[in-house]
């Protein structure tokens, strides 16, 4: 049987790169489905291949960094399917690189509104509905910054640890009530994140930060991501969990 049967998911920023290959996984093996994202054409092109795939899914426009708009997607999910099981907190942006001092204070205010204040806003309301539908799972996409640090991207480092420590607090707080929180700590990902931001020499060298010889793919990233929002990872709870092809073990 499909290991995500009967359950109900959100996953925000599925309209690109990581997000719409977690939301792919997701339906396929047999999730019902709320895509969100700011941006409504990435958002149909996920559902137009879910469709395709077989999946059942429905697209809900909303940012992150809003907390109503992460109100009304719960309301969603609710609404369009009758509860809530899953929730996967992806949407992210890069924001400026700039050294500390340089840092423009509107970029750090975008940066933490969408990367660490969404994932807050969205947990305070999946988990919720979480508890209403009788249990579930939250994963929060960080990344291996969220575990160490990186030259001139201050607000992207600082919003990535502080997605580890929301996961971390709020895992305990719900660990004996059937709602499992982690997050996952992608290395760098060939996505339009990466693509749209870098040029290919930049890409070449970040290639060799990792052990592994190359970028990580959108897919390596989304098996990790439903192992754990499935009944398989039962005993899983505020975990972090890289994906980066041995970034962090050097
Ligand atoms: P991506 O391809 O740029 O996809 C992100 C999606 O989120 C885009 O559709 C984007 O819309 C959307 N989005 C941006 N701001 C939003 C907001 N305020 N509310 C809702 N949606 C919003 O990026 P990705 O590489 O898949 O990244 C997904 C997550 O993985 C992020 O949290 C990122 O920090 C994390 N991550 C990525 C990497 C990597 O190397 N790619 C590594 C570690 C962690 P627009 O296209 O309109 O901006």
């Amino acid at each position: 049987m499909a290991i995500l049967a009967n359950k109900v998911a959100i996953v925000t920023g599925a309209g690109s790169g990581i997000g719409r290959a977690i939301a792919l996984a997701y339906a396929k093996e047999g999730a019902k489905l709320v895509v969100s994202d700011i941006n409504e054409a990435g958002g149909q092109e996920t559902l137009s291949l879910i469709a395709a795939a077989g999946g059942v899914a429905s697209f809900f426009k909303a940012d992150t960094s809003s907390a109503e708009d992460n109100r009304q997607l719960v309301d969603k999910a609710i609404q369009e399917y009758g509860g809530l099981h899953i929730a996967c907190n992806n949407a992210g942006i890069g924001g400026p690189l700039a050294a500390t001092a340089d840092y423009p204070i509107d970029g750090w205010n975008k940066v933490i509104g969408v990367n660490l204040n969404g994932v807050f806003y969205g947990m305070h309301f999946q988990i919720q509905a979480l508890l209403k539908s009788g249990g579930g799972a939250i994963i929060n996409m960080a990344s291996i910054l969220g575990a160490v640090g990186t030259r001139f991207s201050p607000a992207y480092v600082a919003a990535k640890h502080g997605v580890l420590g929301l996961t971390k607090a709020a895992a305990l707080e719900y660990a004996n009530q059937g709602v499992r929180i982690n997050c996952i700590g992608p290395g760098y990902i060939r996505t339009p994140l990466l693509t749209n931001n870098l040029d290919e020499a930049t890409l070449e060298q970040i290639k060799g930060l990792h052990p592994i010889g190359r970028l990580g793919d959108a897919d390596e990233v989304a098996e990790l991501a439903l192992w754990l929002s499935s009944d398989k990872a039962s005993f899983v709870t505020g975990a972090y969990y890289p994906v980066d092809g041995g970034y962090l073990a050097q």
